[in-house]
Formats: C-alpha cells, sequence, structure tokens
C-alpha cells in the first residue's frame, strides 16, 4: 500500500496528529509520500521582511499568490523551512524522511507563468514578472528510492524551471495529484482546515460524503469557492490520471489519515 498526503501550508495547521500517524504506519511497513503548502509561513515571512503580499483573482475566480523575484526567494525559503519543521517533528517520533528539494532532486519541474491575470471591479489587468509555475514533470525514481529505504519522502511547493534552473512556487495540491500518480498510489488524501468539500461553507452538516464517475462534476465545482477551487482541481487531475481513492479531509482531527480512508471527509472514487 502506498499512499499520498497533503497537508496546508497555513499557520496553526497542527503537525502532530499526522505526523504521530504517519510515523506509527510508516513503521508498520506503509509507505507514505508527503505533499505540503507553505502559504502561512510566507505570509509571514513577507510580514517581517516588509514584502507586500499580493493574492490575485483571475477572470475564471482562481486565486494565486503574484510572486515577484523576492517574493521567489522568500517562498523558497518558506518551503524549505516548513518542510525542515515537518522533518524534525518526524525525526521526534523516530521517522526519518527526505526533503525533496527540486534544486537538488531534480525530480518535479514546472513552466513559469510570467504572467497573471488578475480580475478586480469588472476589468481584467495584465500583471507581468511573475515567478509562479504550473508542473511540467515529475520523475518517480528518487521519490521511490527515498520511499524504498523506509524514508517518508517530503515535497515541497516547489518545481524547477529547466529554462532558467531557478525552482518556482507551484500549487502543492496539484504537486500532491501528479506525486500519486507517478508513484501509482493507491490513495491520495488533500488535508485542509474543513471537513472536507460541502455544500455550505457555514454549515458542516452539508458535506458531500462521495463522489463517483457517475455524478456530474460541474455540480460538485459549483460548491468550490476561493482556495477549495484549486482542490478541486487537483482532485480533478488526479481523478484523470486514475488515482483510484481521493479524499478531500480534515486536517485538524486526531488519526486524520484513518478518518479520511473511514470516510469523514469528501471521498472521489473512480
Ligand atoms: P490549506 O491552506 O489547508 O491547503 P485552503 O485555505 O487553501 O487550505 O483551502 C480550504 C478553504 O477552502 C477552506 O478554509 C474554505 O474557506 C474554502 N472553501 C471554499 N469553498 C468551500 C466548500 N464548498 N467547502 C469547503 N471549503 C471551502
Amino acid at each position: 500500500m502506498i499512499g499520498v498526503v497533503k497537508i496546508g501550508g497555513a499557520e496553526g495547521n497542527k503537525l502532530g496528529s499526522l505526523m504521530s500517524e504517519l510515523s506509527a504506519r510508516t513503521a508498520r511497513g506503509e509507505k507514505w509520500v508527503l505533499v505540503h503548502g507553505a502559504s502561512g509561513i510566507m505570509d509571514r515571512l513577507c510580514r517581517e521582511r516588509g514584502v507586500e503580499i499580493r493574492m490575485v483573482t483571475s477572470p475564471s475566480g482562481y486565486r494565486s499568490r503574484y510572486v515577484g523575484e523576492r517574493e521567489r526567494e522568500l517562498f523558497r525559503e518558506a518551503a524549505l523551512s516548513y518542510g525542515k519543521m515537518i522533518q524534525d517533528t518526524l525525526a521526534g517520533l523516530g521517522t526519518s524522511s527526505e526533503i525533496m528539494d527540486p534544486e537538488t532532486t531534480e525530480d518535479v519541474f514546472a513552466d513559469r507563468k510570467d504572467i497573471l491575470r488578475e480580475y478586480s471591479g469588472g476589468r481584467t489587468r495584465i500583471l507581468r514578472g511573475n515567478y509562479s509555475g504550473t508542473i511540467s514533470s515529475l520523475r518517480s525514481e528518487k521519490i521511490n528510492s527515498v520511499i524504498d529505504r523506509g524514508l517518508i519522502p517530503i515535497l515541497p511547493p516547489l518545481g524547477l524551471d529547466s529554462e532558467s534552473g531557478l525552482s518556482l512556487n507551484i500549487d502543492g495540491d496539484r504537486l500532491a495529484a501528479s506525486a500519486a500518480k507517478a508513484v501509482n498510489a493507491d490513495i491520495l488524501v488533500i488535508l485542509s482546515n474543513v471537513p472536507g468539500l460541502m455544500k455550505d461553507i457555514n454549515d458542516p452538516a452539508s458535506l458531500i460524503k462521495k463522489y463517483s464517475s457517475e455524478g456530474s462534476w460541474e455540480k460538485l465545482e459549483e460548491y468550490a469557492v476561493g482556495n477549495m477551487k484549486r482542490k478541486l482541481l487537483a482532485c480533478r487531475e488526479a481523478f484523470d490520471l486514475g488515482v483510484p481513492n481521493i479524499h478531500l479531509a480534515d486536517g485538524r482531527v486526531p488519526e486524520p489519515l484513518k478518518k479520511a480512508e473511514m470516510g469523514d471527509g469528501t471521498c472521489l472514487t473512480l
């Protein structure tokens, strides 16, 4: 059994329960890849260093961060320091892991999105000089060899731009989807600060428990706004890539993986 789990990067995300569960599961012989975000630490670094945080909503409603040259360096620092925090937490539980920095592992590649479109006040503006990217390819050899050594590979939300050799900010949820395909995962769990996809974001009882290929994807998409839109896009990509079990689940609970497997979140199955 091999699984991929993505944990959000928002500050206040509780690492403890996921890490103890991952540690216990790897000790039992399960294989897991851990993907993480970096948004919270990035926001804090920006505030500390006096860099403006600039979030942009595209005409199709996707929110993303504008990443200039300065932000690119800060994002890399934020991602790697959060990875180190995760690694130290796992080490404290007796579990070894390896941070997969694409600048050294050359496993995750991205195409730079130099231009961002910002929709605001009924108008679309073009922002140039952006340094985020979308995944162009993911080589699984190094990730697999880390897993085979009994370690947990930790994937930061970074992808190597083969043109410039720089690592770019990429979306962690979509990285998790690509990683799940690359390692042939049986399960992908995307954890965040909500119980899953809800019809009404203010009503946990409106949680959508199940989606399978007979359902209407468009209907599902109608419910997602803001950051959930991109999470759902990542699920769609994983679904299309043939990942058999995909869960959008709550990361704030004890044993979040077990809860997800038991169907506590939103479960998408082929
Ligand atoms: P993370 O940083 O943990 O990856 P995000 O903040 O990116 O998490 O995404 C989760 C957020 O998506 C929730 O906090 C919630 O505000 C938002 N959201 C938007 N629409 C929905 C929905 N239909 N169901 C659940 N959450 C939603």
